[in-house]
């Protein structure tokens, strides 16, 4: 088969895809085991991407980022994910650090983004509560303002890098009388911080080296210099506006997973022998594989165009929502379809595909669960 490059490759990138993908077979993959052990990726490691250049290249030079675009990005996500490397939480950084970048203060890009750049802060979103997920409205935590500080009450439930998370882009209600307007952002720093406290790492179907995490705030005093925007209020519309970035971005690390699955399959479908022969040669294997190459390849060129509109800043919010529940439901689709022709080694968690098929079903829960993504879409209709 020919094979596909992303239209918006160019020479620049494919040096870059070289270093990142060396950085990750040596830096990362050995360690991926011990991650899962520990149900955490080392925070050493974030400093190791920081150093390498590989965080935030999306950013601009003068906050310390790689002064590139959503293109650069994309070549992380899709060298981590085509391996499985699912505990790297890079996305809920840049997607945390974007926010400081289109509503922060000049001080308050300063202030955070070279050290998020630099993996010294590693980013989290907590928006989700134990009693609202899909429902943001319904966020109780709560932020009063005292003088010059935010008193903030509250806990976060489902928080992806949430125990090594040394900045968190934190949802707040600042008006308990307004359900939509009565939202603000916080990016609130975390070590040493009096009354915050990481609950329990949560014990997952998939995932098992990403610390998704219970985080609890007690009296924690919050200066009023970490609110985001120009006022309080704007929290429901900040995240709105930001949303098709974080779509794409799971919708993007759903096609390299799936394309990582199906070079495997091949692989092990062309060594695995049964009654005499390849279980490759069996015509089942065969359309099968077709079906999942023709899949996998379908939802890589929407991917692809949704990347080229992300960067000519013409993705809308539609557009991102089908490419995040399309391809998330594929991707399921696509996994269970590499384990069957894995047999019972598909169902070891020793084997790749194994750890892909766990790891994919969460994809159509966060970010929007892809009921949402139907009921966002349905109403532009
Ligand atoms: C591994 C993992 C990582 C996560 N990471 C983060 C993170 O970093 N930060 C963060 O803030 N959150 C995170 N989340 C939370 C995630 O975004 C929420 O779980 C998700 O938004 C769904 O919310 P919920 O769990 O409360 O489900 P609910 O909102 O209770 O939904 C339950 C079911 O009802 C359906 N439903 C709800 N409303 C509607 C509707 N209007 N129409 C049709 N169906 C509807 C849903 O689609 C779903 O099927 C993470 C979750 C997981 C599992």
């Amino acid at each position: 088969m020919k094979p596909y490059e992303s239209p918006w490759m160019d020479d620049d990138l494919r040096m870059l895809r070289e270093a990142v993908s060396r950085f990750v077979e040596t830096e990362m993959l050995p360690h991926e085991a011990q991650w899962r052990k520990q149900k955490h990726v080392d925070r050493g490691t974030w400093r190791k991407v920081g150093e390498a250049g590989f965080l935030l290249m999306d950013v601009p030079g003068e906050y310390g980022g790689g002064g590139g675009d959503f293109r650069h990005e994309a070549v992380l996500y899709e060298e981590c994910n085509r391996r499985g490397l699912s505990g790297f939480g890079q996305g809920v950084h840049s997607i945390a650090a974007h926010y400081v970048l289109n509503y922060g203060t000049g001080e308050q890009k300063q202030r955070w983004l070279p050290r998020m750049a630099s993996g010294e802060l590693i980013g989290a979103i907590a928006m989700t509560e134990p009693g609202a997920g899909s429902d943001l409205k319904g966020i109780r935590t709560r932020a009063v303002r005292e003088g010059d500080e935010y008193v903030v009450n509250g806990s976060k439930i489902f928080i992806t890098n949430g125990s090594i998370a040394t900045i968190l882009m934190l949802v707040v209600r600042t008006d308990p009388n307004d359900r939509s307007r009565g939202l603000s952002i916080l990016m609130v720093e975390t070590e040493n911080l009096p009354g915050y406290r990481v609950g329990r790492v949560l014990d997952k179907m998939g995932m098992a080296a990403q610390d998704t995490s219970e985080l609890f705030f007690e009296d924690v005093r919050v200066p009023v210099g970490c609110l985001l925007g120009s006022e309080e209020g704007r929290g429901m519309h900040m995240l709105m506006g930001d949303l098709p970035y974080e779509r794409l971005t799971i919708a993007l690390g759903g096609v390299a997973a799936m394309e990582g699955a199906y070079e495997e399959t091949v692989r092990y479908t062309r060594e695995r022998q049964a009654f005499g022969q390849k279980i490759g040669d069996f015509q089942n294997t065969r359309f099968k594989l077709a079906e999942v190459a023709t899949q996998v390849r379908v939802a890589r060129v929407f991917v692809d165009r949704c990347i080229e509109q992300l960067v000519a800043g013409e993705l809308d919010t539609e557009t991102a929502a089908m490419a995040k529940w399309w391809v998330t439901d594929i991707q399921q689709k696509v996994m269970d379809e590499c384990v069957q022709l894995f047999g019972g080694y598909g169902y070891m968690n020793e084997y790749l595909v194994c750890r892909m098929f766990a790891d994919s079903r969460v994809q159509r829960i966060y970010g929007g669960t892809n009921e949402i993504m139907k009921e966002l879409i349905s109403r532009s209709i």
